[in-house]
């Protein structure tokens, strides 16, 4: 079936036409391991999940490649401030060796929680330098390069396409971006860095031909995408914040040392729009990571669902209420079952829901209809038959509450209701919250206590 997907390059939808028949090759940018993952970060994976598993479900053999930054990212985009490893081992008291690995863990750990596929190759920059400053030399010798007492830039000025793909108006662009510029020797403000120099305090130094060092955050992209995926690959993946900086300059460096095009489709997912929601005080703090949304009681898969509901180039209002709400969806679909479904022995209208479903979800991922129609089949074999491209680990869910309760369980109920016989209230309690703990849903009725598994 056609795929078509919306190229942030030509701003238009376009037939998807692999470079190679049948085969995929993916980039997306990866997580700068400073911290835990922000969930609006998060929503951006989990879009990149439902491409790779559209595609998958189409029959393309994906090759998904994934950085993970670790050394290099500054604190703006534009170079300026501190890196954020350095930041982050200050602020920890560890080194940025100990900061990066630790938040790698994490962030897999995250993804992992949300049913993100893990990428193929997920390579680290600080393993790549080698590449790097081949890169560079490359751009060196190319003429795209100057020297200053900071560091090698790449001169913007002298790659005639800079800033095509994100339509940059460099006039405006240029003074805006002034106010952020900490090297006054560059030639232009958009120039960027390549490889810094003259930072001797920095933790993470390499040597290279230019001296003690380490490589700019936009290189790593170029040099680890091209080493993988090959010089010219079929999409590139991020947020939108980064088209008019990160890509812009990952398109010139890579053009400018290959001079062939470095990537056919663009894609872009939009940002998670945080209001002031907070969690009751004795959780302390708001939800920001996935952690803190659990301690606030939710299901990583109900955020999931949450953000399969917007197509990803809208903007996505995060809220307790939308999530409370995408948990009852969840939960209804959990609860569905073969006997009442429509369509579980109705091959035709099997077969002709599917692709209906199908076809929405090939025109540029449109899983929100895809999602709304396949709530309005409410049918437990159509649900299934997407299960592996929706990712909401349906059929592992859907038969949970049949599955029997173990001995030792029974026996805590059994304990349980004989110390509410006895009006031993604490004990009871402290049974009920043993019950929880295992995963549990305990509700006291006038027959006694139901307790069936958690679903979700
Ligand atoms: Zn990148």
């Amino acid at each position: 079936m056609l795929v078509s997907l919306y190229n942030t390059a030509s701003r238009s939808k376009q037939e998807f036409v692999s470079l190679e028949p049948g085969k995929v090759r993916l980039y997306c940018c990866g997580p700068t391991v400073y911290n835990y993952a922000h969930i609006g970060n998060l929503r951006t994976y989990i879009f990149e999940d439902l491409l790779r598993r559209i595609l998958e479900f189409n029959g393309y053999e994906v090759t998904h490649v994934m950085n993970v930054t670790d050394v290099g990212h500054m604190t703006t985009d534009e170079d300026a401030g501190d890196d954020k490893m350095e930041v982050a081992a200050r602020r920890e008291n560890r080194s940025p060796w100990e900061i990066a690995r630790f938040y790698e863990e994490a962030f897999f750990h995250d993804t992992a929680r949300l049913n993100i596929l893990r990428p193929h190759i997920t390579p680290r920059a600080t393993e790549h330098v080698k590449e790097m400053i081949a890169l560079i030399e490359k751009l060196e010798k190319g003429g795209l390069t100057y020297r200053t007492a900071e560091g090698i830039y790449f001169d913007t000025a002298l790659f005639a396409d800079y800033g095509k793909m994100a339509r940059l108006n460099l006039t405006g662009q240029r003074t805006e971006r002034e106010e952020v510029v900490a090297d006054d020797s560059k030639r232009n403000p958009s120039d960027f860095m390549l490889w810094f120099l003259n930072k001797p305090t920095h933790i993470m130094q390499w040597t290279s031909p230019w001296g003690p060092g380490y490589p700019g955050w936009h290189i790593e992209c170029s040099a680890m995408s091209m080493k993988y995926l090959e010089e010219t690959f079929d999409i590139h993946c991020g947020g939108v914040d980064h088209i008019p900086v990160h890509h812009t300059n990952e398109i010139a460096q890579s053009e400018g040392a290959t001079s062939r095009p470095f990537v056919r489709y663009w894609m872009h997912g939009e940002f998670l729009l945080m209001g002031k929601e907070k969690i009751s005080k004795s959780k302390g703090g708001s939800i920001n990571t996935l952690q803190s949304l659990i301690d606030a009681g939710f299901d990583p898969m109900a955020y999931r669902y949450f953000c399969l509901q917007a197509h990803y180039r809208t903007e996505l209002n995060f809220s307790q209420e939308a999530l409370a709400a995408a948990t009852a969806g969840l939960r209804k679909i959990y609860s569905l079952s073969t006997e009442n479904d429509s369509l579980a022995q109705n091959e035709e209208g099997f077969a002709a829901a599917k692709s209906k479903v199908l076809a929405v979800l090939n025109d540029d991922l449109g899983v929100p209809q895809a999602v709304g129609m396949l709530n309005f089949y409410n049918s437990l074999r159509l649900w299934l038959a997407f299960d592996s491209v929706l990712g909401l680990q349906i059929a592992e869910h859907v038969h949970r509450e049949e599955e029997p309760i173990p001995a030792q369980v029974q026996a805590l109920i059994s304990e349980r209701s004989a110390a509410r016989a006895a009006k031993q209230w604490a004990e009871a309690d402290r049974l009920r919250d043993l019950l929880i703990s295992q995963g549990y849903e305990v509700a006291d009725g006038p027959e006694g206590a139901a307790v069936r598994k958690k679903v979700i």
